[in-house]
């Protein structure tokens, strides 16, 4: 059984090809952690999985949920249980957080042939969720994400994973500018919906994270593909040694 199986994926941004050949299996249930240096193609790894505009697979296949889903839209990838934490989350002034909350889970239930709650389970659930995350219910009628700290925006992303509850679940440096309590939230939240079923691709730049939500493998992005994978430990000896004696391996 495979949540996703990526093979030999290239990918590029605006003419510059960034991805070469990644491979990388996740099986449900699992936890994989991606670290590596700084442009190595961690977040386009993000982009190219949740289709956005301008990352463009130009080889390779991914296999998601047993669907290519590079022939699938952003919404269907999204409605099937895809979802991405950004690592610099968007604000969108003029739609309410709710709003935004609400549509997207009836998307995704109506997609798998359920009802649409109704306002008042959806709002109980919602509230639900915000005490989870230590967010104050006046979050839910604010503007997404406007006017949010950084450590609000990442809290918040938490928040609607709950509601979602989604299938594959890709962080990209959630915990980039967190202090140490939001950080906290932020892994009990992954850590409660830890699950046989759910997956979880966590992109992170410090091994202190992987303290809190413990992966079941880490790998190193260098140069566009995956370089070395090992279990927790790899994690540990990248903090000590850093990145440069995998540079050969990435060529
Ligand atoms: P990482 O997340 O590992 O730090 P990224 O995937 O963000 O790396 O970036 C990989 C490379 O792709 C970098 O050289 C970056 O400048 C380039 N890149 C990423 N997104 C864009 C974009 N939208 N336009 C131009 N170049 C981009
Ligand atoms: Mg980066
Ligand atoms: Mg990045």
């Amino acid at each position: 059984d495979t949540m996703l199986k990526i093979n030999d994926l290239c990918a590029k941004v605006e003419d510059k090809e960034i991805l070469r050949q990644l491979n990388l299996e996740v099986k449900p249930g699992e936890i994989h952690a991606i670290m590596g240096p700084n442009g190595a193609g961690k977040s386009t790894l993000g982009n190219v999985l949740s289709g956005r505009p301008g990352y463009e697979a130009t080889a390779g296949h991914i296999e998601f949920k047993g669907q290519n889903l590079l022939e699938m839209d952003p919404e269907i990838r999204a409605r099937e249980g895809l979802f991405l934490a950004f690592q610099y989350p968007v604000e969108i002034p003029g739609v309410s957080n709710m709003e935004l909350l609400k549509a997207s889970v009836d998307a995704r239930r109506a997609h798998a042939g359920l009802e649409e709650y109704s306002a008042i389970d959806f709002m109980k659930m919602a509230r639900e969720a915000c005490k989870a995350v230590n967010l104050d219910q006046s979050f839910l009628k604010r503007g997404v994400n406007e006017g949010f700290s950084g450590g609000e925006k990442k809290r918040n992303e938490i928040m609607q994973m709950m509601l979602l509850e989604p299938s594959l679940c890709i962080l990209d440096e959630t915990d980039s500018g967190l202090d140490i309590d939001a950080l906290q939230v932020v892994a009990n939240g992954v850590n409660a919906m830890r699950s046989a079923d759910r997956s979880f691709i966590v992109v992170t730049h410090y091994q202190r994270l992987l303290d809190y939500i413990v992966p079941d493998y880490v790998h190193v992005l260098a140069n566009g593909r995956i370089v070395k994978s090992g279990d927790k430990s790899l994690a540990l000896e990248l903090e000590a040694k850093g990145y440069s004696w995998l540079e050969n391996e990435a060529v």
